[in-house]
């Protein structure tokens, strides 16, 4: 996560807060009961952002707001909340932030009153030029009350001398940089918009069911749409904005060159809900064919196939099937606990490894095991987990990691730690299987994941995806991080 950086008095004014997020976001235009359904479309988002969610809806009259710090099913647990978010047009938001606090004036739906009338907006992704813009946003004026990027699209709208809210918001996206898939409300439709290299998801669907021919859903993921009982129409295509009013759905590209897109591979690998499908792609059948290309490229002689669950089980299937090597759950997962990645320090991280994962001796006792898991971050999982199947008398152990070793950060929206936290940056592969503790250690290579996603191999001069945290190619201007606005965690 980066944060604010505090390097010159000019600066003072902006906060040392978190700024990242990695977030879920939905949408509805006209049904009898936007809240409920976009509450139940968050609900399916939760996997996107654990830590807080909100709704905005309009009646026809008036908007209506409900933020709060949680799980969806914390937030939106009184029927009274539902009650008090009136109206057939609705946006909704889930936020994941995985350090510092997370504060009631970060959660979005962002909301604001212009000229034109009431706005809100809620964003997944992450801006590389946010802190620029905020200077020059505060020094015209401009009174923050977030600390989060995606403000700057409420304050580039209301100063923007376009006068309609379709111009203003094109000619806010034009400025920012980084990654946005973003719905917007105001009193006369619904916008939704993806950057022009689309590098988080978002989709259209429709609901069947509704009284309304006119009746749409904007969503994260195909995921949602099952959880609203809608269906699926369309990706939203990279530097498309779709308009959603009473004449129906309009796209504009407003980005004339916008000619390649860079979909995160991460979302593949590990972000996304497994059922959901995204550029036609099952995320689930990427990842077993993830495993299926990792089997193929470090083979090795073992009993057992186990994944860490639940990121791990994909790809241990296909690994298994490629290999024919029985697939087993060797590590038992409690649901019951949060992902302890979000806890903030090493300490308590270890000890939510433990609490969140069991080993099941009776498929692992005796026996060469091949652990299979997403992917290694700090390596605190891995560790963790190797000490534990070799204590439940594991004779060896070999882990395989579906995707290549994640040797940089992430700075479009998916929450990574600094360069010099993330152990493939620091180590070598051996390095790091001996801290690991594990009898062999292998990475799925850049090209095997390409294959798996149905490319011959990634085209190292126009790359199909961002793969920045394995390549450190990097797509989009990381303009804060090279001006030294932001620091990293
Ligand atoms: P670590 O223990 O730091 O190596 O983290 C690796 C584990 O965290 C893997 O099991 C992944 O499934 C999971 N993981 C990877 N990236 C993220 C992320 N951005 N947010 C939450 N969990 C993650």
């Amino acid at each position: 996560m980066t944060l604010f950086s505090f390097s010159s008095h000019e600066l003072d004014f902006i906060d040392d807060d978190e700024f990242h997020e990695e977030c879920g976001v939905v949408g509805i235009w006209t049904t009898q009961d936007a809240a409920s359904l976009t509450a139940l479309g968050l609900h399916a988002l939760q996997h996107r952002g654990q830590e807080a969610s909100g709704i905005v809806t309009y009646d026809g009259n008036q908007f209506h707001t409900h933020r709060g710090l949680g799980l969806v099913g914390e937030v939106f647990d009184d029927p009274r909340v539902i009650a008090s978010l009136p109206g057939g047009m609705g946006i909704g938001h889930n936020r994941y932030a995985t350090t510092g606090e997370t504060q009631l004036r970060n959660v979005q739906p962002l909301y604001g009153d212009f000229e034109f009338g009431g706005f809100a907006v809620a964003h997944n992704g992450n801006l590389t030029n946010a802190q620029l813009l905020k200077q020059s946003l505060v020094r015209r004026g401009c009174l923050f009350q977030s600390s989060t990027d995606s403000e700057v699209f409420i304050h580039l709208i209301a100063i923007s001398l376009y006068s309609n809210v379709i111009d203003r918001f094109i000619d806010a996206i034009k400025q920012v940089q980084g990654a946005y898939s973003l719905v917007a409300l105001s009193k006369d439709m619904l916008i939704a918009a993806r950057d022009p290299l689309g590098v988080r998801p978002l989709i259209l669907g429709k609901l069947p069911y509704s009284q309304d021919e006119n009746s749409w859903v904007v969503a994260s993921e195909t995921c949602a749409l099952s959880s609203m009982g809608a269906d699926f129409v369309r990706d939203i295509e990279p530097g498309e904005v779709i308009i959603i009013d009473h004449d129906g759905v309009r796209s504009i590209h407003p980005f004339a060159d916008n000619t390649s897109s860079r979909f995160c591979i991460f979302e593949y690998v590990y972000f996304a809900r497994p059922d959901s499908v995204i550029e036609n792609k099952s995320v689930y059948m990427a990842r077993k064919k993830i495993g299926a290309e990792l089997a193929k490229e470090s083979h090795v002689e073992a009993d057992v196939v186990v994944p860490v669950p639940d990121s791990g089980v994909p790809a241990a299937i296909g690994y298994a099937e490629a290999s024919n090597i029985p697939f087993e759950l060797g590590i038992i997962r409690s649901h019951y606990i949060g992902r302890t990645f979000i806890e903030p320090t090493d300490q308590i991280r270890n000890l939510g490894v433990k609490l969140k994962h069991a080993t099941n001796r009776a498929v692992i006792s005796g026996k060469r095991v091949i652990l299979i898991d997403d992917s290694i971050v700090r390596g605190t999982t891995s560790k963790k987990i190797v000490e534990m199947v070799r204590a439940a008398g594991a004779t060896e152990v070999h882990l395989r990691i579906a995707s290549p070793p994640t040797q940089h950060s992430c700075f479009y929206g998916i929450d990574t730690p600094a360069e010099e936290k993330l152990l493939a940056h620091t180590h070598s592969i051996d390095e790091m299987c001996k801290l690991i503790g594990a009898d062999s250690l292998g990475f799925v290579s850049a090209d095997g994941l390409y294959r798996a996603l149905q490319e011959d191999k990634r085209n190292n001069q126009n790359p199909q995806y961002c793969d920045a945290c394995f390549t450190g190619d990097y797509p989009i201007p990381l303009t804060d991080h090279d001006m030294q606005l932001v620091k990293s965690k």
